[in-house]
């Protein structure tokens, strides 16, 4: 390995070395999206968590398996197994099936997660394709006394589970004492749905037969179920957002463990905190939220929206607003004009002198302390202002730091020439005119430069060209 990885365990509350299960692998599962809405930026905040943590261990030589479900059935709009299927709100608002609405927002997913250069997991895994795997769990708990069968399904018994909560250090005590006796028609307010019997009424859309009669997973049971499938009984690192820590992965790590039989299911529990807009969490249940396309609207680069999660620990909260995009997207630019700028001089087989020898190993430490990528950032940057370094130098070294930003800087340039002479000679005669404070021949050229594809913006260093 290529240094000593440090993350920030949820379930020690500690941060800690990373040591892999098996010498040299480290496998990852990252709850997807529930794909009954658009995901919003908040979302894609966890997405890009797991992507840095992937690129991260990558870097130090692990080889990595990143597992990640689409949950299409089964998560209920209250954390406590009550409400409807989200798939079921998705469904009355599009007026079409469940399926579809699931077809529709997992695209929707993919396209976004593309816009921001994500790299697609090693394993998508879907809940509706898995109900065998999930029912011969729910078989197995069963067997070794963990659930009971109540009215509205198969629960899981979490009084049986001494352990339950550990992560999120519940007061289990306290939880009971608080709720009424039968709650719910469970004996105790933590337990939940393993399989949710379908209403006698009414046919779903997404329904299956079970030994326990027509219905349909909870939402827990798909994430044990598939991350063991792939991962194995024990595995390296699970991902999620921080509110998933109290019901979710509490629950995911009581029925694992149980059906497992106490082995540990996961060893490092990695959680983003919020993206809040105003000091409220962002959520698809608010109806308002800000998605990619929301970004590319206002005229932003997703891959800005990359750098300002980078910019920000994963476990401190990232307030969103217009002014600080705005200003991250300048920072951003600026980054990329330099960087691009290097390209011309670039040497495959550079030598890289003791200063740069340095720097790299700044930046290795700020990546393997727990993803200090704001810390790595900022010695990339230094690196670009270096004035003593050569252009080859910094940029392969830029180069060899994006494998963890994930711009894809290398592949930027074409973009670049892409834009036609008579398009960049068209903007120098509007810069000319500008500079002799000719306004009407300026927005003349800028109109013509915009009639054929491409809009001229003024930066602090000039201006740039985009494609409309
Ligand atoms: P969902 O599609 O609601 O199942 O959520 C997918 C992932 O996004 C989960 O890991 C959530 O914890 C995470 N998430 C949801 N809202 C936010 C938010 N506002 N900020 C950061 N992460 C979030
Ligand atoms: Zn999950």
């Amino acid at each position: 390995m290529n240094g000593k990885v440090y993350f920030s365990n949820s379930l020690s509350r500690e941060k800690e070395e990373f040591i892999a299960l098996e010498a040299g692998k480290a496998g990852i599962y990252s709850c997807g999206p529930t794909v009954y809405h658009d995901a919003h930026i908040g979302n894609m905040r966890h997405v890009l968590l797991a992507d840095t943590t992937k690129r991260v261990l990558r870097v130090a030589g692990y080889d990595v398996k990143h597992v990640m479900n689409i949950t299409d059935v089964g998560h209920l709009v209250g954390d406590g197994d009550d409400g409807e299927d989200k798939m079921e709100v998705g469904k009355a608002r599009e007026g079409m099936d469940a399926w579809g609405v699931a077809k529709k927002y997992e695209e929707s997913f993919f396209v976004d997660t593309k816009r921001l250069n994500v790299i697609r997991p090693d394993v998508v895994c879907h809940a509706t394709g898995h109900i065998p795997e999930q029912i011969a769990m729910i078989k197995t708990l069963e067997e070794k006394g963990f659930t009971y069968i109540n009215s509205d399904g198969v629960y899981f018994d979490t009084s049986k589970y001494s352990d339950y909560g550990k992560m999120a250090k519940l007061d289990i005590e306290g939880l009971e004492a608080g709720s009424r006796v039968g709650f719910n028609d469970k004996k105790n307010k933590t337990d939940f749905a393993l399989w949710k019997f379908s209403p006698k009424d009414e046919k779903r859309d997404m329904e299956w037969d079970s030994p326990w009669g027509m219905g349909f997973p909870g939402w827990h049971i798909e994430c044990s179920a598939m991350a063991m499938k792939y991962l194995g009984d024990s595995f390296d690192i699970h991902t999620g957002g921080m509110d998933l820590i109290p019901v979710h992965h509490s629950n995911e790590i009581a029925q694992s463990e149980c059906a497992s039989g106490c082995k540990p299911f996961v060893k490092y529990w990695l959680h983003n905190e919020f993206l809040n807009t105003g000091d409220i969490k962002m959520s698809k249940s608010s109806g308002e939220f800000l998605t990619i396309q929301s970004l590319i609207d206002a005229g932003y680069d997703p891959l800005a929206f990359r750098y300002l999660c980078l910019n920000t620990h994963y476990r401190k909260p990232l307030n969103f607003s217009w002014e600080i995009m705005q200003n991250i997207a300048k920072i951003y630019q600026k980054m990329k004009t330099k960087i691009l700028a290097l390209k011309e001089n670039s040497d495959d087989n550079i030598t890289l002198s003791d200063l740069a020898m340095k720097y790299d190993a700044d930046f290795k430490s700020a990546i393997y302390n727990d993803m200090n990528i704001s810390l790595a950032l900022t010695t990339s940057n230094l690196i670009l202002n270096d004035k003593i370094l050569s252009d080859a130098e910094k940029y392969s070294l830029i180069l060899s730091h994006d494998l963890v930003y994930g711009f894809d800087f290398e592949n930027m340039d074409l973009e670049v020439l892409e834009i036609p002479k008579n398009i960049i000679e068209l903007a120098e005669k509007r810069k000319a005119a500008k500079d002799n404070k000719e306004w009407e021949s300026s927005d003349k050229y800028r109109d013509q430069i915009l009639k054929l594809g491409y809009i001229v913006k003024d930066n602090k260093d000039g201006y740039e060209i985009i494609k409309e």
